[in-house]
């Protein structure tokens, strides 16, 4: 056995050790089987165990978030597809061995695309993440520790890791040794009205790329001239509202990660090609998928939910212009940016592609940084266009529409793969009476520091959207019951905890919130009507709490 689950790795990152852990049985048999094959003991059962034991792999990783592993898994799977079980000719085995060798090495090293944190506790691998930003560390000097605190708590339940210092000279010298992202500082301290902007000025002198954000409890022009000046980037009036400073370190820190890499699908009959253009098209920090059986489009882009295709013109099945004919029936697909790659360089039958329905053709001489450049801007703008479609425009969330959309596919999803996923449905207490005391413009505030709480603190697999005016759906695929259990309850604690501000007043708001299991509830009109259910439930029984609707005594 390799020794991939030994006491090599102990030295891994909790989230990839879990990781191995999962999948620990399915990676034992994988190498076995294959170690069978190599010593001549190919028959079809050893293929075609190996193919379902990759199949697993590809499930699990993609639940999981491991891109690469998933990537490097499904091509090996491909090519173990092609390799017949009679002429297991040298090249052959030798590229399966290439391809096992790469499946390793990806498995050994792929951090998961959520970024999980180095710094939480783990339970059984399914508690809430903190998200993308865990590994963020904020400073806040302030001469009131208590303040301090309770700002840093705060900040805190978005997923920031953050450390409060009460004297300057401290400040000073922990920046030197480890060094922020972004530092909070208030510029009044006892021995001097404006230490702070001094102290400023001294740590980006040193450090000129860190982030400084003033507090200060005046607004007079003067002194948010000299924070101008003293290099800091915001300027804030305290009290401060949560959400402003949230909104203020995301952009700065680049906490707030929407940019998930384009996914392109290449639809070539040549594996060969196609794995040319891929490797392209990674180098440049896309994702990729190769299709050559394009009879498999539509479950492809199910699947994958491509930002681009790219195209071939001449495949033996179908041509490029009637794939994307086809494509283009596809109501979900009408708009996503086809482009063909051919050596073809007749103008009038690049026209007639056109026409059928590509947005561009590209020759398969282009300089593959042309190629890049081409599919970045239409990967851009198609994202764009479908992100206005999509999502809510107050919370950025997924809109009601797109949400039960998703609910339908994750559903199918766990059906083909025999896996978990749990629907939660919150909804904020008494919401109608936050709006007429402190202002809608107050209750705006704190359904974005909802949406931005569960963007955060939820797994990047886990699918969030705005239901309604104050009711949001999640959809936690690979999670049971128990577990999205844990998970809603430690975030509904989170938000309970949040401080929200209004004009000279401080509140907090709760939230009620019901679940359901694929499990218990097959499909999504009976997921989500035990869902609401349970919702109800838990309004009536006192707000501000969870009940799942697996456990309701009929
Ligand atoms: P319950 O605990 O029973 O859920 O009480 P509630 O007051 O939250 O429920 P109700 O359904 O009576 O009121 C929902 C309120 O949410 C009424 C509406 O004004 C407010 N709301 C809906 N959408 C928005 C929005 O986008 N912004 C703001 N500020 N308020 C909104
Ligand atoms: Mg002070
Ligand atoms: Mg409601
Ligand atoms: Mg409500």
């Amino acid at each position: 056995m390799r020794n991939l689950i030994s006491n090599e790795f102990q030295d891994t990152p909790q989230d990839q050790q879990d990781f191995l852990e999962e999948n620990k049985g399915l990676l034992c048999e994988l190498d076995n089987t294959w170690g069978e094959a190599v010593k001549g003991d190919w028959n079809a059962h050893t293929i075609s165990r190996m193919q379902y034991l990759l199949h697993q792999l590809i499930n699990t990783s993609n639940v999981m978030g491991y891109t690469k592993t998933e990537m490097a898994a499904r091509d090996l799977k491909e090519t173990l597809e092609e390799t017949s079980i009679f002429q297991q000719a040298q090249a052959q085995v030798q590229e399966l061995e290439t391809e096992f060798e790469m499946l390793w090495q990806v498995i050994r090293t792929e951090k998961p695309i959520s970024d999980a944190p180095d710094n939480t506790e783990q339970d059984n691998g399914s508690s809430v993440e903190n998200g993308q930003r865990s590994h963020q560390l904020i400073y806040i000097a302030e001469d009131e520790s208590n303040k301090a605190e309770k700002l840093a708590d705060q900040i805190s339940y978005f997923g920031y890791q953050v450390k409060t210092f009460t004297d300057l000279q401290t400040l000073k010298k922990t920046v030197a040794e480890n060094e922020p992202k972004t530092i909070l500082l208030d510029i009044a301290f006892p021995d001097h009205p404006t230490a702070g902007l001094e102290t400023a000025k001294e740590i980006l002198n040193t450090h000129p790329q860190i982030p400084v954000i003033f507090l200060s409890t005046e607004s007079k022009i003067e002194t948010r001239l000299q924070a101008v000046k003293a290099g800091g980037i915001a300027y804030f009036t305290k009290p401060v509202d949560i959400g402003t400073v949230i909104d203020t370190l995301d952009q700065n820190t680049g906490g707030k990660n929407n940019s998930s890499p384009y996914r392109v699908l290449l639809i070539e009959d040549s594996r060969f090609q196609a794995t040319f253009y891929a490797r392209k098209l990674q180098y440049a920090g896309m994702q990729t998928r190769i299709l050559t059986n394009p009879m498999q489009i539509i479950e492809t882009l199910e699947d994958f939910n491509p930002d681009l295709i790219l195209l071939d013109m001449y495949m033996p099945v179908a041509s490029g212009m009637e794939l994307a004919k086809v494509i283009r029936q596809v109501e979900t697909y009408l708009s996503i940016p086809i482009v063909f790659l051919s050596a073809e360089t007749d103008k009038t039958k690049q026209l007639e592609a056109m026409k059928l329905g590509g947005d561009d053709f590209l020759d398969k001489s282009i300089k593959p940084e042309h190629l890049i450049t081409a599919i970045t801007s239409r990967a851009s703008r198609y994202r764009e266009l479908r992100s206005m479609m999509m999502r809510d425009s107050l919370t950025d969330l997924l809109n009601h529409t797109t949400i039960k959309e998703r609910l339908e596919r994750e559903m199918l999803r766990a059906n083909r793969n025999d896996l978990e996923m749990t629907y939660a449905m919150i909804d904020i207490d008494h919401f109608k009476q936050v709006n007429d005391t402190y202002g809608h413009a107050a209750g705006d505030r704190v359904l974005k520091s909802l949406s931005r709480l569960l963007t955060q603190r939820l797994r990047r697999t886990d699918i969030i959207g705005r239901y309604g005016g104050e009711e949001f759906a999640i959809i936690l695929p690979g999670t049971s019951i128990n577990n999205a259990l844990k998970v809603m309850e430690e975030l509904r604690e989170g938000f309970a905890n949040l401080r929200h501000q209004a004009e000279d007043e401080e509140f907090s708001v709760t939230w009620s919130c019901g679940i359901a299991s694929y499990a218990g509830f097959p499909t999504p009109g009976q997921i989500s009507e035990a869902a609401d259910t349970a919702l109800y439930m838990a309004k009536r029984e006192g707000r501000n709490q969870t009940i799942c609707a697996d456990f309701i005594q009929p």
